[in-house]
């Protein structure tokens, strides 16, 4: 049986309700991180156009319950993306420039941040996650201030 959107909401202990349907459903579709008005935008495709509020209260449950990850910009901003699942784990390049996003993996950075987590926990702290963000200017702003 497949599972709908619905019952992932209500397994993780949800409410459902369809703007937090159709913010899962633009994630998906979207594939990347999107700042809320990004969100926003892509919503108003769906006809929904929800309170700033009533969309910020509905992503910090869908962080809340594990189903989207929250990524603090450098200059305070904030974008969401769909929480990676364990094969597709990847860290992010932030533009401190235009806040473009860039994911990055890097095999030997894992088992890195493995070993450190096996000694921490030889101090008694368990490690559950871990999240990496590198930032800079990317190739457009980098060639932009070259000029
Ligand atoms: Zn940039
Ligand atoms: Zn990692």
């Amino acid at each position: 049986m497949q599972t709908t959107r619905r019952d992932e909401i209500r397994a993780n202990g949800l409410h459902v309700t369809v703007l937090k349907e159709k913010i899962l459903d633009v994630f998906e579709k979207i594939e990347e991180p999107l700042s809320v008005p990004e969100l926003l935008k892509a919503l108003n495709r769906y006809r929904l156009t929800p309170h700033k509020t009533t969309l910020y209260r509905e992503l910090e449950s869908l962080v809340g319950a594990g189903l989207l990850e929250e990524l603090k910009l450098h200059d305070g901003l904030r974008s969401y993306e769909l929480k990676h699942e364990k094969e597709n784990h990847h860290h992010h390049f932030i533009c401190e420039k235009c806040s473009n996003v860039i994911d990055f993996n890097n095999p030997q950075l894992e088992t890195l941040i493995k070993k450190t987590a096996s000694a921490l926990k030889r101090k008694g702290v368990s490690v559950r996650n871990h999240a990496l963000n590198l930032y800079g200017d990317c190739t457009q702003c980098s060639l932009k201030t070259s000029r």
